[in-house]
């Protein structure tokens, strides 16, 4: 039997706001829709679902927000899918319709903690950096081509002269700031999400591993304690779905991502590493993101891992990168460390699907994913509800699989991703 677990030991687990304790699923239940899984993906069908009356059962095998939902960096950022994918593919018309879906999933996000009061230290003001001359030259162009479409921020060049203003680094030769994204506690805003999922009606089951699936005219999902019979099923179960559901395994490939957290900095000192108290990131693929929690610990993370194995010493392996950053928190004391599971889809597009009809699915958000989860769940509440146009978009797009299925997965990966880091440092 598969051990259900509790939070992993986070600077998020030790200052969540609720500590909701949902109960094991037992016995028969019935309803319209039955999600697998508790993190934003599953929890955003469900309040979606729930919004427009449906009858919902949740179930989790470990805690609400206990994967990569729970353990984020959390930085709030826009954007659904790379937009010059999917205009080569399917043509203009499906470009602005995935440009629209950017925008939308971070506005769900700014609006759910507005109108259900979520406590989740939301933030505004992200800022992507650039540690070489052309990725600058990148980040320009992308000003450029927002403005063209008229993106509905306005960005900030930030060229490297005034760079000081924005953060106190000497890492970087200029940024970009977007004052529309910004940074979140991410489990506070899980946790508030399902509340309000269950304040609509929705029924919340943790510790409740679901073990067995069966489709067709009958959907129900077991656990080893208990059954729920449902119209539909939603598989929200991401990296951490394991073989739940046998057709999406090897789909995505969970990547280890990991983050450390500062004891609490002096308010001058945190006004000095960031000034305006914005969430950073720069533009490598294994890249750096950082931002300030709101008692004012730098939270850094990176190094992303494709083996799948842990490092034994997180803070010893991220320290040295962080220093690199902010050489000034050299006496800080590292007061946490933990990591996560992202799922990575190998062309990086998000993957949305149905199964056998009645089975919907939504994964693979590759490391970007707070904002996009919580589009993917309006776009499966839609797709039950019979509207299906932003669904339809990304079921279209083919999953690329690695050859050998999952247990080859992450050496195959390890290679592709070391390909895209020799590419960037040459
Ligand atoms: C360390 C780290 C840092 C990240 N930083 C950022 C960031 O700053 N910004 C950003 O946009 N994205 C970030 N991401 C990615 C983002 O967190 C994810 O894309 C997003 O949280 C995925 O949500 P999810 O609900 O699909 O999956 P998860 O949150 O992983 O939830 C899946 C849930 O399904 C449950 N489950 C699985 N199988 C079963 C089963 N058989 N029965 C019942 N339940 C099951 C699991 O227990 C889990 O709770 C980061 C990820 C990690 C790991």
């Amino acid at each position: 039997m598969r051990r259900a677990e509790d939070h992993t030991n986070s600077y998020y687990a030790a200052t969540r706001k609720h500590v909701a304790d949902y109960p094991t699923l037992r016995g028969e239940h019935r309803c319209d829709v039955v999600v697998v899984g508790a993190g934003f993906t599953g929890i955003s069908a469900a309040l979606h679902l729930a919004e427009r009356g449906y009858d919902v059962v949740i179930v989790e095998a470990n805690r609400v927000g206990w994967g990569a939902s729970g353990r984020n960096g959390g930085q709030l950022i826009d954007g659904f899918v790379e937009i010059d994918k999917i205009e080569k593919r399917f043509g203009a018309e499906a470009g602005a319709l995935a440009r629209q879906m950017g925008t939308e999933c971070r506005d769900i996000v700014v609006q759910r903690v507005d109108q259900y009061e979520i406590d989740c230290d939301l933030k505004f003001g992200y800022l992507d950096l650039a540690i070489k001359p052309s990725e600058m030259q990148d980040l320009e162009e992308h000003v450029e081509d927002c403005e063209r479409h008229n993106y509905p921020h306005a960005l900030e060049v930030i060229p490297a002269d005034r760079i000081k203003e924005v953060i106190g680094s000497d890492r970087y030769v200029g940024g970009v700031m977007n004052p529309g994204n910004g940074h979140l506690h991410p489990l506070n805003l899980c946790i508030g999400e399902a509340r309000a999922a269950e304040m609509l009606g929705a029924r919340i089951f943790e510790r409740s591993p679901v073990v067995r699936l069966r489709h067709g005219s009958a959907p129900s999902v077991e656990a080893e304690t208990g059954v729920v019979h449902a119209h539909k099923i939603v598989l929200a179960g991401n990296a951490y779905l394991g073989n739940t559901e046998p057709r999406l395994a090897g789909a995505v490939i969970p990547a280890g991502s990991y983050v450390i957290a500062t004891e609490p900095l002096s308010s001058e000192l945190a006004r000095e590493l960031l000034p305006r108290d914005s969430a950073c990131c720069d533009q490598r693929v294994a890249l750096d993101y950082y931002r300030l929690s709101a008692d004012r610990r730098l939270l850094f993370g990176g190094m992303c891992n494709y083996s799948g194995r842990e490092p034994k010493d997180i803070a010893a392996a991220l320290r040295p990168k962080m220093l690199r950053v902010f050489p000034q928190l050299a006496d800080a004391r590292i007061e946490y460390q933990w990591g996560g599971n992202i799922g990575i889809s190998i062309n990086r597009i998000p993957q949305l699907g149905r199964i056998q009809g009645n089975t919907y699915y939504a994964q693979g958000y590759s490391g970007h994913g707070v904002a996009p989860t919580h589009l993917a769940g309006k776009m499966i509440a839609d797709i039950v509800g019979g509207d299906s146009e932003q669904f339809d978009l990304l079921s279209r797009v083919r999953h690329m699989r690695l050859p050998g299925g999952k247990w080859f997965a992450n050496p195959a990966l390890a290679l592709g991703m070391l390909y895209y880091r020799l590419k960037e440092l040459l």
